[in-house]
């Protein structure tokens, strides 16, 4: 990342580190579905990352349908999953039959009334919450792929960010722009090699937030009864959403109104499947396939 991007992003507006987060974001999860649902590197990541944290995985679904109007992508990656998850939770039903539960609860009674050594003993060998190991397996080892790729692009844009704000041609820019938002200028403050640094970066800062201030007090003003017949400002109007896109972060772009609309028909038609009469599917009636290696389907690349 050059400082030519964050300049180009400091012409948009918002926090132009939200702004660039967005884009790569949007890069990455492209590339995803266009190349790299079959490469086993990848694979791997999502499948200790049980798939992509549900920002992530939400936008993805909303890129393939938007970008291709289908899902064979993520289709492809959840599938897997899916597969893994029905493979843990059958081999768990075949390994430990329904009497076994009363015996284990019933040791553990025995141990727990025998004293204070038994007590300790059914503590360490019978675990009073005996779906924990299952939980585990069924639980990401791996930090969201997309969020670690983006979270270090943005580390070195808030780093290219500290590095430049010394040049007063830079800085002018900066203080041109929306400035950041607060997530944003924490991680840059705490950062800070030099005070100059951090003194530039809340000038900037505080010269955003007095206007915003004003604006949200006359937006509450205004909401009082006895001055309703005053006109409201465009942007007292929005100075709520500015302030909660400065206080969390810009929002993500919104999914356009087909994308809901897929999603809100997948539950629709899952429920109707759900009450839907049985139909015997003998291609599907035995145990989940034991293949580990990702399935070599084709995706949009
Ligand atoms: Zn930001
Ligand atoms: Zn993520």
């Amino acid at each position: 990342m050059t400082s030519i991007d964050l300049e180009r992003a400091m012409g948009e507006p918002g926090c132009p580190i939200c702004r660039l987060r967005q884009q790569m974001e949007r890069r990455y999860l492209f590339h995803l579905l266009y190349e790299n649902v079959n490469d086993g590197g990848t694979r791997l990541h999502l499948v200790r990352g049980m798939g992509l944290c549900p920002d992530h995985a939400w936008a993805l679904q909303a890129i393939e349908q938007e970008r291709w109007h289908d899902a064979l992508g993520m289709g492809i990656i959840y599938e897997d999953l899916t597969r893994r998850v029905l493979r843990t939770f059958t081999e768990y039903l075949h390994t430990n039959p329904p009497h076994g539960a009363d015996w284990r609860s019933n040791l553990r009674r025995g141990l727990e009334r025998s004293g204070a050594v038994g007590r300790r003993l059914a503590r360490r060998l019978l675990s009073s919450a005996p779906g924990t190991s299952l939980a585990a397996r069924v639980t990401a080892v791996e930090r969201c792929r997309a969020c670690n790729l983006v979270g270090s692009l943005e580390e070195s844009n808030l780093r290219v960010l500290r590095q430049k704000l010394p040049d007063p041609e830079f800085r002018g820019h900066y203080a041109a722009s929306d400035g950041l938002c607060l997530p944003h200028l924490r991680f840059a403050l705490a950062n800070a090699e030099a005070e100059q640094t951090v003194r530039s970066l809340i000038e900037v800062a505080a010269a955003k937030l007095t206007p915003l201030v004003d604006d949200l007090a006359e937006y509450l003003r205004k909401h009082d009864w006895n001055n309703r017949e005053e006109a409201k400002v465009p942007w007292e109007n929005v100075s709520p959403v500015r302030a909660m896109a400065f206080i969390t972060g810009e929002a993500p772009l919104a999914e356009k109104r087909d994308i809901y609309r897929v999603r809100s028909k997948a539950l629709t038609e899952y429920h109707r499947r759900a009450n839907a009469p049985a139909e015997p599917n003998p291609a599907r009636s035995g145990l989940p396939g034991d293949a580990d290696d990702p399935q070599q389907q084709g995706s949009h690349g």
